[in-house]
């Protein structure tokens, strides 16, 4: 199997705050790992650092065979990398002054320079794909959080990633739409999307993950099946952990 993320050693600071401890991760092709951990235990942080939105100090990361070096980067690989990694956030981030459409045409043109015809094709398609192809010409004021999610995954699926990332990306939701919003994941997930996905919806996490990951204060402490970290889990931060949000 081809890992699309491989992290070793990992470490990130924020000034004196060493948030990301030895990171060692891999996700192969295909695989959907859901992180958990409480508020603050850097699981924000460890996504960002996939798609170089944060720098780290020490270790390795290669996203589908581009590294990234620590710190200043590595222009190239950076590009390349924000080409293939899509990345949904708690708060839709829409352009505002866009129409749903725009939204979504915007960087397959800017980026990938499609042809006006190709990135509007591309746009309807993903539109009714995740279920909202009659609201193309709104703007995303006029639609609900849910929906406004969906076209934010839209948006991402549109430069054709070869990952995703998903940080909380329904809690920000009302509780009646986030069922749409995983809908959409569970979706994504079967047609086998490699996926980072940071969530506190632990059924989703059991249905849809190959592998839960928990951190605790910048570090990995356990990780496995759902059934395995959810039924037994074996490290008594993470008994503790799961039994406040279970
Ligand atoms: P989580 O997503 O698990 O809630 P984060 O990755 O957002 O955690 O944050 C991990 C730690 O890093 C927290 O202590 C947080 O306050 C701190 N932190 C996050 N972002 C920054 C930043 N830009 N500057 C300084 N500290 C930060
Ligand atoms: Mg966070």
């Amino acid at each position: 199997m081809t890992d699309i993320v491989e992290m070793k050693g990992m470490n990130k600071y924020f000034g004196k705050l060493h948030v990301l401890k030895d990171i060692d991760l891999t996700v192969a092709k295909g695989e959907v790992v859901v992180i958990i951990g409480a508020s603050g235990s850097g699981k924000s942080t460890l996504i960002r650092c996939v798609n170089g939105l944060e720098e780290f100090e020490s270790g390795h990361l290669t996203v589908d065979g581009h590294p990234l070096a620590p710190k200043s980067g590595n222009p190239k690989s950076l590009a390349e990398i924000r080409k293939e990694v899509g990345m949904v956030f708690q708060q839709f981030n829409l352009f505002p002054h866009l129409t749903v459409k725009k939204n979504i045409m915007l960087a397959p043109q800017k980026v990938k320079s499609s042809s006006e015809t190709v990135a509007n094709a591309t746009a309807e398609r993903l539109l009714n794909r995740v279920g909202i192809g009659n609201q193309a010409d709104k703007y995303p004021s006029q639609l609900s959080g849910g929906q406004q999610q969906r076209v934010a995954i839209a948006r991402a699926l549109a430069m054709e990633p070869r990952l995703m990332l998903f940080d909380e990306p329904t809690s920000a939701l009302d509780p009646e739409m986030i069922g749409e919003v995983l809908d959409v994941m569970r979706e994504l997930a079967k047609e086998g999307m490699t996926m980072m996905v940071v969530t506190h919806e632990m059924g989703f996490a059991r249905e849809v993950a190959d592998r839960v990951i928990y951190i605790h204060e910048g570090q990995i402490v356990e990780q496995g099946k759902p059934d395995e970290v959810f039924d037994n889990p074996q490290n008594e931060r993470t008994q503790a952990f799961l039994s406040r949000v279970l």
